[in-house]
């Protein structure tokens, strides 16, 4: 048997892990319904072309850190690390092309072989959303705004900083890319390994880098900025005008590149410097190539993923107390009564917990345990007269209650 553990990188999500993932998710859908986006899912594993082709033979996620798998078909399967790549998919074999402008909601768990640390898991959650069939920066202000929308709903507008930045068209990569080719060439042995080797394959990538070599390197590196098309740079005004007049503050970033090959014009970034060093909690941009080079009819999207896991180290500890009736018989001889009076409260809609065993005492200490707000204790001269003692376990005042008038008596509790 193999050891009683999770697998490095994984974690069990407990209750109050389970509440904030909820809410998360709860609240964002709720948002993005709101912007006219509807919920699909994907499916966890796809062929692993779907992902090679999507994320670009170059990405670090393709690279190292995708679990590949071959079935016992001899087909070469990969748990998804994202989930645009599905999505695009999706697109593509399900028809869904004629049915554009689409805007699609997800959610779910994703897998990336990464060394765990602090927000980094190996098995991570995302919520995400897709704006398909839309070239203008109408798209890229609208998915920006549901991303801010959310991030505010939430109460973490306070907590987070909007950074984009614009890659421009391919032209402008393309020409840009050779500039920056040129200079870090002539300074590749100050770059750390990993850049060196990147410089050939996709050196865009190493301005992401965080190593301080790097870095140092990058300070004096050509700015993407000022190789931007006119049609890019206009692009991106429209956008940053947009996005001001949706009343959305944003710096510019001009070293943001995403992570991933076949973005182009906008990229953007959610930030954080709550929770240490992995705190970028949202990231997004548009990938008008992508579905082409899958092999679809062109078609540009735009789209954003954000990680659920950070996003809850965001939110405060103590969630929303449950406002819980602890339901006490005094003995043996009340317990039925004190079920069918749980019943009767739990289909008007109160949470009510029963101990199930042990004496008055015991019971009471589980109540304060799972921080019941009340508690309901049954004897036999409650029973004679068809009454309840309440007790208020903050301040302990009990009081009698009709057993007629318990639903009504709890209205405070909703
Ligand atoms: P990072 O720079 O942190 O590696 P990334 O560029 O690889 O991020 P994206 O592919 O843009 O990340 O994913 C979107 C979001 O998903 C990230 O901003 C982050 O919040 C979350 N995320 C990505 N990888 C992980 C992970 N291994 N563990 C937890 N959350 C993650
Ligand atoms: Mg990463």
């Amino acid at each position: 048997m193999s050891k009683l553990q999770p697998v490095r990188g994984t974690h069990d999500l407990l209750f109050e892990e389970t509440a904030k993932h909820r809410l998360i998710e709860s609240v964002s859908l709720g948002v993005a319904e709101r912007f006219g986006f509807r919920e699909i899912a994907t499916p966890i594993f796809e062929f692993t072309d779907v992902f090679s082709r999507t994320l670009g033979e170059t990405s670090d996620v393709v690279t190292k850190e995708m679990y590949t798998f071959e079935t016992k078909g001899g087909e070469s399967i990969t748990l998804r690390p994202e989930g645009t790549a599905g999505i695009a998919r999706a697109f593509i074999s399900g028809g869904l092309a004629q049915q554009t402008p689409l805007k699609i909601f997800y959610r779910g768990p994703m897998f990336r072989h990464e060394r765990p640390q602090k927000g980094r898991q190996r098995q991570f959650h995302q919520i995400g959303v897709e704006l398909i069939g839309v070239a203008g920066p109408q798209a890229d202000i609208e998915v920006i705004s549901l991303a801010s929308h959310i991030l505010a709903d939430l109460n973490l507008q306070g907590n987070v900083t909007l950074e984009i930045n614009s890659l421009g068209d391919s032209e402008t990569r393309a020409f840009y890319r050779d500039a920056l080719f040129e200079y870090l060439s002539t300074r590749k042995d100050n770059l750390s390994t990993e850049s060196q080797e990147r410089l050939s394959r996709n050196p865009l990538r190493i301005l992401d880098s965080k190593d301080p070599d790097d870095r140092k390197v990058l300070i004096d590196a050509p700015d993407l900025s000022d190789y931007l098309s006119k049609e890019s740079q206009e692009f991106f005004a429209a956008v940053r005008e947009g996005l001001a007049h949706r009343g959305i503050s944003f710096l510019i970033n001009s070293s943001l590149v995403r992570g991933l090959d076949y973005y182009g014009h906008t990229a953007f970034e959610f930030t954080t410097d709550a929770i240490g060093a992995q705190g970028t909690v949202l990231a997004g941009g548009r990938y008008d190539s992508l579905i082409e080079h899958m092999g679809g009819p062109p078609t540009p999207g735009i789209g954003w993923a954000a990680g659920i896991e950070r996003l809850a180290m965001l939110l405060p500890s103590e969630m929303e107390p449950r406002r819980i009736i602890a339901a006490i018989p005094m003995s043996n001889d009340q317990e039925l009564l004190v079920q069918s009076l749980a019943n009767t409260l739990r289909k008007a809609g109160y949470i009510v917990d029963i101990g199930y065993s042990g004496n008055v005492g015991k019971r009471m200490k589980r109540a304060d345990k799972i921080k019941a707000a009340v508690a309901i204790v049954v004897g036999s001269d409650e029973v004679k007269n068809e009454s309840v003692v309440v007790r208020n376990l903050q301040s302990g005042d009990q009081q009698v209650v009709k057993q007629a008038d318990l639903v009504q008596h709890f209205s405070f509790l909703k």
